[in-house]
């Protein structure tokens, strides 16, 4: 950490110093470790005694001049230079705060800014901090389809982190079979319409969040188009008349309009599905996912002849997969790394072992920069 040569590189240096939150900071004679409990990883560094009184005064209430002060006073009598030297090893390696602390900027969220703080410092980007990953959100507008087990705890969700509008598309009415599993809905609400139940318990949680109850029975993507203008992603938990069938209605109404949409989730008695998430322009589409899932083998001499009944969920499992679908929705809300792109999960219930099919890109396809409009598999 004495390299002078370093210097130079912090004359951007933001005026309050502040280390990065979550991590875990030890010394030893002579060495300091860093160990981050976001990503558990661990640096060791070899260094002078100023270094560790050093990284105490990087508390977000001072700049580097200040911090140089301090340490003068503690009787470390080192240069400026020294601390920019410092400070600059540091930020390469990501452990300072990229922005201000904005965690008490909203006292009805002040552990998920805290969380955006550290999201903002380990995914970098100019203008990135908190405060703007927060201001993404409320100028945000989700189309949810369907809300039953999952996709009402995908309501939940996104309102309870602020998304600013929350189109909720769904004809059902609550019955009493819906509440071992759907969070948004209680006793009083049986005989209602579900999206206007969902409005209703989204307002006592934030008002500031607006749901826009659509009690629509959506047959085909030519009922999703209307819905869809200003929208930032569509969601779909929709099981009727099949996941793939309303997957494939999302799909058909929002690739031509380039926006972002999360589909083919589901659950039964021990998978979880989280969905495939298909940002157009970026990652595979939803029809070259059924294609990788389908495969190109399969055999046409089998014929269905007999499903037996459906079988059920638990709250538990419904909750797991909705909120696994939720906080993708919010990385493609924040601009951050998508995990459920370019490849189908399931997750096995028992063994909470993920089992993962690779998703290629059809050449034909435009998600592989093919022809204009995405095409279905074969049947
Ligand atoms: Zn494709």
């Amino acid at each position: 950490m004495n390299d002078p040569s370093v210097a130079a590189a912090v004359v951007t240096t933001p005026p309050i110093l502040r280390l990065r939150r979550g991590l875990v900071v030890e010394h030893a004679p002579g060495a300091l470790r860093v160990t981050s409990m976001a990503t558990r990883e661990v640096i060791e560094y070899a260094v002078d005694d100023h270094v560790v009184d050093l990284l105490a005064c990087l508390d977000g209430t001072l700049d580097r001049g200040g911090v140089h002060r301090r340490l003068q006073e503690a009787g470390h009598l080192v240069s400026l230079g020294v601390v920019d030297a410092v400070l600059a090893v540091l930020r390469g390696d990501g452990l300072l705060a990229t922005g201000p602390d904005a965690a008490g900027a909203d006292p009805r969220r002040t552990a998920q800014l805290r969380f955006l703080d550290e999201l903002a410092s380990l995914h970098p980007a100019p203008g990135r901090d908190a405060a703007s990953l927060q201001a993404s959100l409320v100028a945000s507008r989700v189309v949810v389809l369907g809300v039953g087990g999952a996709g009402s705890t995908v309501v939940a969700a996104l309102a309870r982190a602020g998304v600013g509008e929350i189109v909720v598309v769904d004809a059902d009415v609550v019955e009493v079979s819906n509440l071992d599993r759907q969070p948004l809905f209680d006793t009083d609400d049986v005989g209602s319409h579900k999206v206007v139940a969902a409005a209703a318990r989204v307002a006592t949680v934030d008002p500031a969040v607006r749901v826009v109850p659509v009690p629509l029975h959506v047959r085909g993507p030519a009922d999703l188009d209307p819905l869809l203008d200003g929208v930032d992603l569509v969601v779909s938990c929709a099981d009727q008349p099949s996941v793939a069938a309303a997957s494939g209605w999302v799909a058909d109404a929002a690739w031509p309009r380039g926006l972002p949409h999360i589909v083919g989730g589901a659950y039964g008695s021990a998978l979880g599905v989280p969905g495939f998430t298909v940002v157009p322009g970026s990652t595979a589409c939803w029809w070259c996912a059924r294609s990788a899932a389908t495969g190109p083998d399969d055999d046409p001499s089998w014929q269905a002849a007999l499903v037996t009944p459906r079988g059920g969920t638990i709250s538990a499992v419904t909750g797991l997969v909705g909120n696994m679908t939720a906080w993708e929705a919010l990385r493609v809300l924040l601009g951050l790394p998508l995990g459920f792109s370019d490849r189908l999960l399931e997750l096995d219930l028992m063994t909470m072992q993920w089992h993962e099919t690779g998703v290629s890109r059809r050449r034909s396809c435009p998600c592989a920069g093919g022809a204009s409009a995405p095409v279905p598999p074969p049947a």
